[in-house]
């Protein structure tokens, strides 16, 4: 978002906080806790700015856009009432309902008896959701009735409550719906990958790579989710006095039986993001600054390069479940040199000896460009390459089945 941004000329500064060692090279970065709506606010006041964007879920569900805008600044990031799409699986299933969005079918259960009727109501494979935020990693999808039961518990211990849906089979898409309160824009659908292992193998991750434009959708898909989903959730924030302005992530299936939303996000979330803005032409201050002044009508479409982008994210080693933090990273500034090649850090920070060290589960991003997904594979992976840190983890087949033409739609997902 930093280098889309700084890429607009209109935009003259750009800040982050508290950012990390990737960002620092590029912007200067302020040590405030993007949680501390307090601590925001003053520094906003101090560098006088024009705008706030509030990026990660855990501001937004604090309530850091709220405080913002009370205070008098040009926010893009939803309040807090609008970021419970994301907070809460079950508010978003109750706004779902209201709206009339097809979704997967759900039980919020809160005691285990309950979740284990709602495990042999839907069968297997099981889908066993945390109800709050959970990075990404709240939920375990497995055909081990045991397991599934063991998530659920889990989850009660967090929350008091979980969500068990039914099994939704087909390929995942991903398309941010960026929106005023009152009008949507979709950006290009996108492609992730969630298992941290290659051939779909392994636990959920946030998000292990992803890449865009999607040759194999069926013609008409995005106008499909404006009208089905995004429209629709956006008009039913808006009856409830809980207007969505921001950018609503819409994770969706392609199933057998159509179309059906998986979850949203409320915010330009990690890998897609990567791939999607590195193919944004429109100036992206001047978007942003739309969406939170409620000036998006007039804009009816954006301008992408015809270039395809393939993210593959660099992890540190146990991760998911217990990433090893400390890890030296060589090779880093090496790949990002090589021509249409950059590397976005995310898990990274410097060292006393001034160092780049692994500080997080996923490290960093490598986002290659190419006039082909073969293409904006093999950069993307010549990067990855020049990258070390001692028992680090990436797939290697980010976008492959695409490339290859392997990508089917279930029966009945054809029109
Ligand atoms: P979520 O955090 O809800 O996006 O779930 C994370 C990942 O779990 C998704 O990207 C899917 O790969 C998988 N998943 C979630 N819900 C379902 C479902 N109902 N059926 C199949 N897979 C699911």
């Amino acid at each position: 978002m930093i280098r889309a941004l700084q890429l607009d000329p209109e935009v003259q500064e750009v800040h982050a906080a508290p950012g990390n060692a990737g960002i620092a090279l590029d912007v200067p970065v302020h040590a405030v806790d993007a949680t501390d709506a307090t601590g925001v606010t003053v520094l906003a006041g101090e560098l006088n700015a024009d705008l706030v964007v509030v990026g990660p879920e855990a501001p937004l569900a604090a309530g850091v856009s709220d405080a913002l805008r009370q205070a008098g600044f040009t926010v893009f990031g939803p309040s807090k009432a609008a970021a419970e799409l994301e907070a809460s699986k079950s508010f978003a299933k109750d706004v779902m309902a209201q709206a009339g969005v097809p979704t997967a079918a759900a039980h919020t259960c809160s005691t285990v008896a309950e979740a284990e009727a709602a495990l042999d109501a839907f069968g297997a494979p099981y889908v066993v959701k945390d109800d709050g935020l959970a990075a990404g990693k709240g939920v375990v999808v497995t055909s081990d009735r045991a397991q599934a039961l063991d998530h659920a518990r889990s989850c009660f211990d967090v929350n008091g409550t979980v969500v068990i849906e039914e099994f939704l089979d087909g390929p995942e898409v991903s398309l941010f719906v960026i929106s005023d309160g009152t009008n949507a824009v979709p950006l290009v659908p996108a492609q992730d990958f969630k298992r941290i292992g290659d051939g779909d193998a392994g636990p959920n991750t946030g998000g292990m790579g992803a890449y865009t434009p999607l040759d194999w959708l069926p013609e008409g898909f995005v106008d499909e989710v404006m009208e089905a989903v995004a429209r629709p959730v956006i008009a039913t924030m808006a009856d409830r006095g809980t207007p969505f302005a921001g950018v609503l992530y819409c994770g969706l299936a392609l199933t057998s039986r159509g179309l059906r939303v998986i979850e949203f996000n409320v915010r330009f979330g990690d890998p897609e993001t990567q791939a999607v803005l590195a193919r944004l032409r429109t100036p992206f201050g001047r978007f942003l600054m739309d969406a939170a002044t409620g000036c998006l009508a007039g804009l009816h479409e954006l301008d992408w390069s015809d270039d395809y982008a393939v993210d593959v994210v660099v992890a540190a080693a146990g991760y998911p479940e217990s990433p090893l933090k400390g890890g030296a990273l060589q090779g880093v500034a090496e790949a990002d040199a090589l021509e249409n090649v950059s590397v976005l850090h995310a898990g990274t920070s410097t060292a006393h000896d001034g160092g780049l060290v692994a500080s997080g589960g996923r490290v960093l991003a490598v986002v290659g460009l190419g006039e082909d997904l073969a293409a904006a594979r093999a950069r993307a992976y010549a990067g990855v390459d020049l990258i070390s840190l001692e028992g680090s983890q990436h797939r290697t087949d980010i976008g492959l089945k695409a490339e290859r033409g392997e990508i089917t739609l279930p029966e009945g997902e054809a029109r």
